[in-house]
């Protein structure tokens, strides 16, 4: 058998190569390292692979260099400790359920979560003997009284997704520290950059990376992000059993649109205050349910957390308008595209009928006049004179005022 790499025969050849790539390229972008198999200098690297502290890559589904560039960059930017990646948000909202409860607890979830962060708490309730209680968003320190002594969790998210209302984290959080709760903020709405969870003493932030963090629409991906060590090896273990990694040409995707990310959600902040501000106007608009705005559900506390806001919100229209009215509205939109997810250059709209998804009653609002059905806008990097020149020619063809 031939032993150096000119002796081997080709189909070794084809295998072992013994490439010999000059060092020294260097570039702003971190490289793309695919691997499932790590190899291993010796036996005594591949032995000392125990969980904590060892500094040895083990296998691709747990870490990459790529992955650890993209956990480290989201960390920094949003104060984090520890970063999990995950294939979808949803995937890190599943990890943080599946990490901290067990059969028997309790979780609190808000009555205006991202839909099916609900849906999988149901399924925790249904299957796996969890309780799931849903809270009104806007009970701030009145969770203390709906805290029990089996409740492990509560979780936040600031604004809620489809009706916006921004929480009082701050009592939330000081309610769920003065029972030993752990807590946890659904932080996409804001790309972990505009509210710093653990500045408010958070425990976990989840973000879709899916959104504003890829920018392009094109990407699935999600993060789990904490400061404390011991919470973080829970999550990590978690993650580990349930076989969950990302692909390191996702990463590469995300590290890619990283640095524009503060500028991009600029841009879209402004352009979407303009629009909302030029809706609120509007005889056929009852309410814009944007954050920067007085009419939106916790704009104080907005004020008091936030940094800046992003493109989405949502209005609610007049209840004179039928659902039938109110979907040939958001079908004669021609700039603003139909579907789900947000985050790219793209405006979209999306049209919902709330009550039916809040069986704990919180909405309409006390004291709302006329509230009828709900659109979501999600304001994208067009220009915000044809998003406008759009909305009104929709809005004057199909809903009369
Ligand atoms: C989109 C979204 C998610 C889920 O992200 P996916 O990657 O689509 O699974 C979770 N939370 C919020 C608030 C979202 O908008």
């Amino acid at each position: 058998m031939p032993s150096d790499d000119d002796g081997a025969y080709p189909q070794t050849l084809a295998v072992q190569p013994g490439l010999q790539i000059p060092p020294g390229f260097d570039s702003f972008s971190p490289p793309t390292w695919r691997g499932s198999t790590v190899v291993f200098r010796n036996l005594a690297e591949l032995r000392a692979h125990g969980d904590a502290g060892t500094t040895y890559w083990r296998y691709g589904l747990h870490a990459t260099p790529t992955s650890e560039a993209l956990c480290q960059h989201l960390a920094k930017l949003e104060g984090a400790r520890d970063t999990l990646l995950l294939p979808s948000g949803l995937a890190a909202i599943s990890l943080v359920y599946f990490a901290l409860l067990r059969s028997g607890d309790d979780v609190l979830v808000p009555d205006n979560v991202y839909g099916p962060n609900r849906e999988h708490g149901e399924w925790l309730a249904r299957d796996f003997g969890v309780t799931v209680r849903y809270y009104d968003p806007m009970i701030g320190a009145g969770i203390g009284a709906l805290i029990r002594p089996n409740t492990r969790l509560i979780w936040m998210e600031s604004p809620g997704s489809v009706t916006m209302e921004v929480p009082d984290s701050e009592a939330i959080v000081a309610a769920a520290r003065e029972r030993g709760v752990l807590t946890a903020i659904d932080n996409t709405w804001s790309a972990g950059l505009y509210f710093r969870p653990f500045d408010k003493g958070i425990d976990i932030s989840v973000q879709a990376l899916t959104k504003y963090q890829s920018g392009g629409s094109d990407v699935l991906m999600g993060a789990v992000l904490s400061r404390d060590e011991a919470l973080h090896a829970r999550l990590k273990r978690t993650r580990m059993l349930m076989g969950w990694g990302v692909s390191a040409d996702d990463c590469f995707l995300v590290l890619r649109a990283l640095p524009s990310l503060p500028v991009r959600l600029a841009a879209h902040d402004r352009a979407a205050r303009e629009v909302a501000e030029w809706l609120s106007q509007r005889p056929e608009v009852v309410k814009v349910l944007h954050p920067a705005l007085q009419d939106c559900p916790g704009h104080a506390f907005w004020r008091r957390d936030f940094s800046g806001a992003t493109g989405l919100f949502a209005i609610v229209l007049h209840e004179r308008y039928t659902r039938a009215q109110v979907d040939a509205f958001v079908e004669a939109l021609e700039r603003f595209a139909i579907g789900w997810s947000w985050g790219g250059a793209h405006s979209l709209a999306v049209p919902y009928h709330v009550p039916s998804m809040r069986p704990a009653g919180s909405w309409p609002p006390e004291g709302w006049q006329h509230a009828g059905e709900l659109v979501r806008l999600y304001i994208g990097l067009e220009d915000t004179r044809d998003l406008i020149a759009d909305l009104r020619r929709a809005l004057e063809t199909k809903l009369s005022a």
